[in-house]
């Protein structure tokens, strides 16, 4: 996507009954995280999730040069790759090792990353998305738009049109039974028959020297247990120090992810089984400069679980595609800018900052506060967009002194309360475009109300 991310949102709100579908979806993902976080221990366990992500950051390369003795020692063949490109070089050049020419991948956000699909389809290699939602934008020639739900854009009546038109099912059958199972036929064979499995990973365990990879529709299980070459590719961030790390960690990210108490499969790699090969690409693509910058450091804490996005009221009413990254959403508008500031400027503006993307976070992020961070950095940088800096100005001048404020403020709902409605809802307000709504101004502020009622004093 090139433009902003209001762009991408004004396109994403032209189909309003997909996106009110969206919304729901997301929204009903957030009840259930909630429900399924309910427990006693549930801030203690995101406490002790900040603090070992902070130490294994901390020790970093201590933990990865643990891990590859480990792994190596069992047998699984450890690699290094700087960029997204060295990474699919590495892939490609190990496949072509062994004559591949069909492999399995179950989902990876660090394989879109890098773009490896696009990557070993050129160099003649299939690729067959092995998770139903990957399968589905894999079809339908999209990238995921969520980092856990990657189809959740598509609503039930499109994925039955999709699997008529691939699969041959009755155009009419939206059953998600059926649908899935036709899904799981078509994939079955492939699970089966291809020469070499590609996953992603949860965790990487340094002492252990062990892969954690977890799912809910055991695909890359089959994937993996079926080939004979099993490639891991993952990132260095995803490095726990124990196996009692890890612990917390799973319990987070599931809660969080999904609202389940466990994914359904959490499957632990520690060797490549008799007779086949197990190859661990371990990817940088910029998290070590990330690493050295203090004030985004934390941002590598991600265990890529979801809630944030599922919880901001931007994400839900706009669409992943509307960031025009790879990772969209709250966590994925404070990891682009670092990635090309001037094509993701717009994506630190894409909140209102209420603070919910990190009361959910699992390992207590401070999204919000990356957000202004950058916003800051942009502002410095001179990027800010046309308009904003003599209104960033005035407002300013105005939020400096409380009684200017409360002036400004009554001048403000007066005006609004008397322009005429053409005025006011004309399609020249960016604010009240399709999918936005401008409400009346109230008659008082928060702060007369709570005077007049007796909550402040
Ligand atoms: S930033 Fe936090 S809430 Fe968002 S995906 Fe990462 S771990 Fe989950």
């Amino acid at each position: 996507m090139t433009g902003t991310h209001a762009d991408g949102a004004a396109h994403f709100l032209n189909r309003p009954e997909s996106a009110a579908a969206h919304d729901a979806a997301l929204w009903f993902i957030r009840g259930k995280r909630d429900t399924a976080s309910d427990i006693p221990e549930w801030e203690a366990l995101r406490s002790a999730g900040a603090t070992l992500k902070a130490h294994a950051m901390g020790s970093l390369a201590e933990l990865l040069e643990t891990f590859e003795a480990r792994a190596t020692a069992s047998g699984v063949s450890v690699h290094w790759a700087s960029d997204a490109a060295e990474h699919n070089e590495i892939v490609l050049g190990i496949l072509r090792s062994k004559g591949v020419a069909l492999v399995s991948k179950s989902k990876s956000m660090l394989t879109e990353e890098c773009g490896l699909n696009e990557h070993l389809a050129a160099a003649g290699i299939s690729v067959i998305d092995t998770d139903l939602g990957e399968r589905i934008v894999q079809l339908a020639g999209e990238g995921p738009s969520h980092i856990v739900a990657p189809a959740i854009h598509w609503r039930r009546e499109e994925v039955a049109q999709l699997f008529h038109r691939h699969f041959g099912t009755p155009a009419n059958e939206t059953s998600p039974e059926a649908l899935a199972n036709a899904a799981r036929v078509h994939l079955r064979d492939t699970l089966l028959h291809a020469d070499a499995a590609i996953t992603g990973a949860n965790a990487l365990v340094a002492e252990t020297g062990g892969v954690v990879v977890c799912t809910n529709e055991g695909n890359a299980d089959l994937g993996m247990h079926s080939a004979p070459l099993h490639i891991v590719c993952v990132g260095i961030e995803k490095i726990v120090a124990t196996l009692d790390d890890l612990a917390v960690i799973l319990r987070l990210l599931a809660r969080s992810a999904t609202g389940q108490p466990s994914t359904v499969y959490t499957t632990h790699v520690a060797a490549p089984r008799n007779g086949a090969e197990m190859h661990v690409v371990l990817v940088d693509n910029g998290r070590s400069a990330r690493l050295a910058d203090a004030e985004f450091r934390s941002a590598l804490h991600c265990i890529r679980c979801g809630a944030c996005l599922n919880t901001c009221p931007i994400y839900r009413r706009s669409g992943g595609y509307s960031y025009g990254h790879v990772i969209p959403g709250p966590i994925g508008a404070i990891l682009a800018p670092s990635t090309n500031l001037e094509q993701h400027k717009s994506l630190p503006f894409a909140s209102t900052l209420c603070g919910s993307c990190g009361d959910v976070c699992p390992v207590r992020i401070d999204i919000p506060a990356q957000l202004l961070a950058w916003r800051g950095r942009i502002a410095r940088a001179r990027k800010l967009p046309r308009g904003y800096r003599p209104g960033m100005r005035w407002l300013g001048i105005v939020l400096a002194n409380p009684r200017r404020f409360a002036r400004t403020g009554r001048r403000l709902r007066w005006l609004l309360g008397s322009l005429p409605g053409f005025l006011k809802r004309g399609g020249w307000n960016r604010w009240t475009r399709p999918g936005r709504s401008l409400p009346d101004a109230p008659p008082e502020s928060f702060r007369e109300w709570a005077r007049r009622t007796g909550r402040m004093r």
